[in-house]
């Protein structure tokens, strides 16, 4: 049985003076967004897929997104759920406030579950004010690396950006060739950050001189270059095509691993033979390399492309990273769990599946160990 909830996309609430919105869960992200501006205020959860994805799959896979490196991901603004459980019954779980702790979380436990323990049909989610001021720099760097290393810069420079994403010289060729851009031109690797709030000039200022002194071209984009970055930023991961076999991967690694990696990813795609873009939520040391073959190459190719992705994942588990920073398990990164997870972790996870859906019939074969 499939089960589509796209025509649930009421915004049953929104509370102004509580920050606090209720939708169901086919809310589009960035519709929410617009409704909720109107009163000076922001969904802060945004994948760039927020122009079509659901609030309900946004909190199923707990979504992270461009500003998650300062409002954290979707569970830090879910304060309470409406969920049809496997029995059919329907229960409530969280509270209105932004505090409550009484008993276990189930509304944590639920966002990022990935349908298996329930249907998502309410969600009170918590609003963030809109800032009032946005300053937004394109910082070019020479290479990847030396960009990586710029988003530690910043963090010593003591400034929390709202945005802080990385794109490799690779991206920045391929946004060109789809966008007419000429940011390849600019430099080797990109990194784009946005400060928020009063004190967005301040702080934009200090993250300036900290990635000047790094050697980095430091642009102060007007507003409407800034959003089109910001926006190319979001269609980077590019579009599907079929002459190539090719996966992008959603590790993360401790932010001050950040630069040991990407000079890892670099070293694997040219030892497997694989060609390799990544983009990073860099904040969050969050990365999404992608590593591609052409069909035309063949078993042996495709072969190559699943050791880098592979060696790619071992990698950063051996950094203290995961296997995956925000779209979550699904189907094709259950072969890695195990390599992040303890026996008895795995062990655990199957057992709290049984207790919420013990007919197994909620996303059978998704996200868990069974
Ligand atoms: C171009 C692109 C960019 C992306 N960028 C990001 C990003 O920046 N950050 C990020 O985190 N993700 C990103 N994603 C991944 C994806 O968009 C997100 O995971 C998003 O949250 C999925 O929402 P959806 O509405 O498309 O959900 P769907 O794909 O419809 O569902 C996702 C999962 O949740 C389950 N589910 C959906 N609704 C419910 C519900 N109401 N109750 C229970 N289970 C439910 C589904 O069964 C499925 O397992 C991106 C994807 C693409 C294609």
């Amino acid at each position: 049985m499939v089960l589509s909830l796209e025509l649930m996309t009421r915004i049953v609430e929104v509370n102004p003076d509580d920050e606090t919105a209720v939708v169901e869960p086919g809310v589009i992200n960035a519709e929410l967004n617009a409704a909720v501006a109107e009163h000076g205020l922001m969904y802060a959860p945004d994948p760039a897929s927020y122009r079509w994805s659901t609030i309900g799959g946004n909190v199923a896979t707990n979504a992270g997104g461009l500003r998650c490196a300062k409002y954290g991901v979707t569970r830090d603004s879910v304060l309470a759920l409406d969920v049809v459980l496997a029995d059919g019954t329907l229960v409530s779980t969280g509270h209105r406030t932004f505090k409550g702790v009484a008993g276990y979380d189930l509304t944590a436990l639920m966002t990022g579950s990935e349908g298996t323990l329930g249907v998502i049909v309410g969600i009170t989610v918590r609003l963030r004010y809109l800032p009032r001021e946005v300053h937004t720099l394109a910082a070019f760097f020479d290479d990847f690396p030396q960009a990586a290393a710029g988003v530690l810069a910043i963090g010593r420079a003591r400034v929390q950006p709202a945005i802080l994403e990385l794109l490799d010289g690779c991206t920045l060729e391929a946004l060109d060739g789809a966008h007419g851009s000429d940011l390849r031109r600019r430099g080797g690797s990109l990194l784009l950050v946005r400060t928020d709030g009063y004190g967005a000039a301040a702080e934009a200022e200090a993250i300036r001189s900290a990635l000047a002194a790094l050697g980095a071209s430091v642009s102060d984009e007007g507003s409407e270059e800034a959003d089109r970055l910001v926006d190319l930023r979001r269609h980077s991961r590019g579009d599907e095509v079929d002459d190539l076999y090719r996966v992008g991967e959603d590790v993360a690694v401790p932010k001050s691993r950040l630069v040991h990696y990407v000079a890892d990813l670099e070293a694997m795609a040219v030892r497997h033979r694989v060609r390799l873009k990544v983009v990073a939520h860099a904040g969050d040391g969050n990365l999404h390399p992608t590593f591609w073959v052409e069909r035309s190459e063949g078993e042996q190719a495709r072969q190559r492309l699943e050791d880098a992705l592979d060696e790619s994942v071992r990698r950063a588990l051996d950094l203290g990273g995961t296997i995956t920073g925000e779209h979550g398990v699904g189907q094709y990164k259950r072969r890695w769990l195990a390599w992040e997870q303890s026996s008895e972790i795995l062990e655990l996870q199957a057992r709290i599946k049984q207790v919420f859906d013990p007919l197994g019939i909620l996303n059978p074969g998704k996200a868990i160990v069974s």
